[in-house]
């Protein structure tokens, strides 16, 4: 069995843990990088089918300028390995309390006009002196007075304002909701606050040609280029924890030595999975284990046998989608409607080489529990009424489908961190960015045993997904090489 030794592991290539093995293995450190699917990138991996390519599932990047994908891209010169894209003309959708789908209409620039967005949510002229006033308390909002809103849920911050419904939806469901993937009374209102403000000064909406593993794939040989190892389709098993410090891992393809072991597999999985709870003081293994997930999207991809839109992204809405807590356990068992939020993407209309000649590919996304065991019925009442929406915003699109997959918190799950915790492990993000579990009371990036670090979703990092994975690779990269400095000692 091997037993060779690096100076860091870092376990799974997704987001963060890509990003964080390229940018020590810059700055000289000997790293093994393994992941267990033979494709790096995970929740954001890029699939290919019959000539159609894309992401997995629906992800929509934002902000744009200044976004962490060119800034990590560059940082490990890899640039050339990934095509971001930012197209025009976004296809959100608004469902009138009428019942009419109204595309939001074209704008020139990828940033947010409040007159466009008025006229088309039909804001009547008497609200909008203080939808523009909120509009630009939000985004003027300076950074002391939004970090005062810690602890507040989202829900009293937008409900103080007395916005019409349709500006709340827009606020909420088109925005919030996809971003966080968490009910607006539960979502902490400076997380969601310092998001917007970047989306609505620096753009949302942009995606990587041939799908956004792209980014992740381009780390990983940032990672081989600057001498250090990549070992793909290679499950951990174990880290091994040696006197309160880590010693290395096990893997199916052997053992690996390191003082340093950085996880991207989950703060759950790692503490009470890889590691073990014994290995933790009982009130922390606790602390883990009560720590809440984001929710889940469940959605199908639809080949077409012709195009049906010009739009590369979008969101169906109306005024009922904002989802609460109470709506949300309600709909779980069968008392509300499970209507809310619908995101759609049409690769093609970004890629030129997304899908074949004259075919369509268009996936959606639907909130539903992350919960990897819901039954069928339970699976089938979720995703039928994203259906609904769609064929309701596109009358054309049922009689040009030639396949559908369907994916759910199993596939999610399946392709990214097991679930440990029941009702886990399918989550879009990683932890919910929920009341108590943002800024300080996020997770530490370092475990409570010697040279274990988690980078991701999970600590880190802030902000919109994918965005907030990069953000937790460079911040851990950063901790991880001090303490390496501090800590050296010989490898072979
Ligand atoms: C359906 C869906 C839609 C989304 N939409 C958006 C969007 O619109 N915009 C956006 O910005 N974000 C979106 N996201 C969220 C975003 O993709 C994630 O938040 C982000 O990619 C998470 O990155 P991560 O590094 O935290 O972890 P992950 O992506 O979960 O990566 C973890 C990696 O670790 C590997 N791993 C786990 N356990 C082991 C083990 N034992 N051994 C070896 N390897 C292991 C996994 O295989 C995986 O590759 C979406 C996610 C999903 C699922």
């Amino acid at each position: 069995m091997s037993e060779e030794s690096y100076d860091a592991i870092v376990i799974g290539a997704g987001f963060g843990g890509s990003s964080c093995a390229g940018l020590l293995a810059k700055r000289g450190l000997k790293v093994l990088l393994t992941e267990k699917n033979n494709v790096a990138g995970g929740k954001a991996m890029s699939l290919a089918k019959n000539g159609f390519r894309y992401t997995a599932w629906v992800v929509i990047g934002a902000p744009v300028d200044g976004n962490l994908y060119q800034v990590v891209l560059d940082e490990l010169e890899v640039g050339d390995l990934a095509d971001l894209v930012v197209p025009e003309g976004a296809g959100s959708i608004y469902r009138t309390p009428a019942g009419k789908y109204v595309r939001m209409p074209k704008t020139s620039s990828e940033k947010l006009d409040p007159g466009v967005i008025f006229d088309w949510l039909e804001i009547p002229e008497e609200s909008r002196d203080a939808a523009l006033q909120f509009f630009a308390n939000m985004t003027l909002m300076p950074p002391d007075q939004v970090g005062g809103l810690r602890g507040t849920s989202f829900a009293d911050f937008v409900d103080a304002a007395g916005i019409p419904p349709a500006l709340h939806a827009f606020i909420v469901s088109l925005c919030c909701d996809g971003m966080f993937m968490v009910p607006v009374d539960t979502l902490d209102a400076a997380e969601a606050v310092t998001s917007l403000q970047a989306i609505f000064t620096r753009g949302g909406g942009i995606f990587c040609k041939g799908g956004y593993g792209r980014v992740a794939e381009a780390c990983c040989e940032a990672v081989r280029r600057y001498g250090s190892e990549v070992l793909m389709g290679s499950r951990v098993k174990r880290i091994l924890v040696e006197d309160g410090r880590v010693g290395g891992v096990e893997t199916d393809k052997g053992t690996f030595r390191a003082p340093i072991v950085i996880s991207n597999a989950g703060i759950q999985p790692t503490v009470l999975k890889l590691v073990g709870a014994e290995h933790f003081d009982k009130s922390y293994a606790n602390y883990v284990r009560d720590l809440v997930p984001s929710y889940a999207l469940i959605g199908h991809r639809y080949f077409l046998s012709r195009p049906v839109t010009d739009a590369p992204f979008g969101v169906i809405f109306s005024d009922g989608s904002p989802w609460t807590l109470d709506r949300f356990n309600r709909a779980c068992a069968g008392e509300a409607s499970r209507q809310g939020v619908l995101y759609y993407e049409v690769p093609s209309n970004y890629d030129p080489e997304g899908a074949p000649e004259g075919k369509q590919m268009l996936m959606t996304g639907s909130f539903c529990p992350p919960d990897p065991n819901l039954s069928a019925e339970e699976l089938q009442a979720w995703a039928c009424v994203g259906e609904e929406a769609l064929f309701g915003a596109f009358p054309d699109l049922e009689a040009a489908i030639e396949s559908k997959d369907f994916y759910t918190a199993r596939s999610v799950s399946n392709a990214t961190r097991d679930s440990v915790v029941p009702g886990a492990g399918g989550e879009t993000i990683g932890l919910g960015q929920i009341v108590g579990q943002c800024g300080d009371q996020k997770p530490s990036i370092r475990a409570p045993i010697c040279g274990l670090f988690y980078v991701g979703c999970d600590a880190g990092g802030s902000g919109i997904g994918t965005q907030q994975a990069l953000e937790s690779g460079m911040k851990v990269a950063d901790e991880v090489e001090r303490y390496h400095r501090l800590h050296r000692r010989a490898t072979s």
